[in-house]
């Protein structure tokens, strides 16, 4: 069985005494494309920074391809590139001078330099302006200097921060088609932190991290799946009041989401009726759909936090199944 690109095994991480990551356990396998999701301040960063050698962890071990980022952070970093939400490019300097000084610090020279920086400008379409400075690009081609800047030693894992965080649609999908390329050429592992979730969407599996904890891990369609099939999504300025009247009046699975109520009858199409003509002054608006990504996100890291920290209310663990 081939090593894992990143193996986390019970890892917690302190800063002083506050937890940035709780009892962490994670596997991921060489090619995937990994999501990590979570609310600002769940330890995403600090995951990230473990892995790229910058933080030795609390409790628990961390492998990178079977290497220790502690033990062995040479090795380590051979094999990763990352992508931090900050660019680490010299503004001042040339996006060609930038490359080169990225290739220095990884002993690439001559010809081989040469052609890595060629390559890589021409497969994230930034060659045009190669002799331009930094600080004269737009957002979105800074972007994908930094990608290229972490890609220089071809690592065989990328961990990306948030890359595409200020970048407009146009800009976002030019990123994603570089990161799509890449997989397809180089077979690049990718993990990817993001509060995006039609990113999410395209990961291979996505982990949601909540105040430190790993909550849920899984492929996105899967974790939508467990949330059921077509179910009623209704919007009320009071939810629980809502499921309480719900509850009486059919005695149909409830569970709410946030600001929602989703309702799992088992004829949802009709009852969608039913419950406007009984509830509708109640109702802010209501859809019948299956879950996405984001009813994921809010059943399992929470949208309002209350007193125990457990901001979901499940009246029906059964609901939509
Ligand atoms: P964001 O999405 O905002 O980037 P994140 O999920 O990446 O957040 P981290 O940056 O890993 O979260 O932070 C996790 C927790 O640890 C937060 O509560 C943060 O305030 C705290 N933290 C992060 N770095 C430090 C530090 N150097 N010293 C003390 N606390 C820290």
């Amino acid at each position: 069985m081939a090593v894992p690109a990143v193996d986390i095994q019970r890892v917690t991480h302190r800063y002083g005494t506050h937890v940035a990551l709780q009892d962490v356990s994670l596997q991921i396998d060489p090619g995937v494309l990994f999501g990590l999701l979570g609310p600002n301040g769940s330890g995403k960063t600090t995951l990230f920074r473990l892995l790229s050698t910058l933080l030795p962890p609390s409790e628990g071990r961390a492998r990178v391809f079977g290497r220790d980022p502690t033990e062995e952070p040479g090795a380590v970093r051979r094999r990763i590139g990352i992508v931090f939400q900050e660019e680490a490019l010299d503004e001042s300097l040339t996006v060609r001078e930038n490359l080169r000084f990225q290739a220095a610090l990884y002993d690439l020279h001559g010809t081989d330099r040469r052609q890595r920086i060629d390559a890589l400008l021409e497969r994230l379409h930034v060659a045009d302006r190669a002799d331009d400075a930094v600080a004269d690009l737009s957002g979105g081609l800074r972007r994908r200097v930094d990608l290229a800047r972490g890609l220089m030693h071809r690592p065989d894992l990328l961990l990306l921060d948030e890359p595409t965080t200020g970048l407009d649609p146009a800009a976002r999908r030019t990123f994603w088609t570089a990161i799509q390329r890449l997989r397809e050429t180089e077979g690049t592992t990718l993990v990817l932190a993001t509060h995006l979730m039609d990113e999410a969407d395209r990961c291979d599996r996505v982990g949601i991290l909540s105040d430190g904890a790993l909550v849920v891990d899984g492929a996105p369609d899967t974790l939508k799946a467990e949330l059921g099939d077509e179910t009623i999504w209704v919007e009320s300025d009071d939810p629980s009041v809502l499921q309480d009247r719900i509850d009486a009046q059919f005695g149909v699975p409830t569970r709410i989401v946030g600001s929602m109520v989703q309702v799992a009858p088992s004829d949802p199409a009709s009852f969608f009726s039913r419950l406007y003509e009984a509830l509708g002054d109640r109702i802010r608006s209501a859809t019948l759909r299956t879950p996405t990504l984001e009813d994921v996100f809010m059943v399992h890291a929470g949208a309002a936090p209350n007193e125990d920290s457990d901001p979901v209310l499940v009246r029906d663990d059964d609901v939509g199944s």
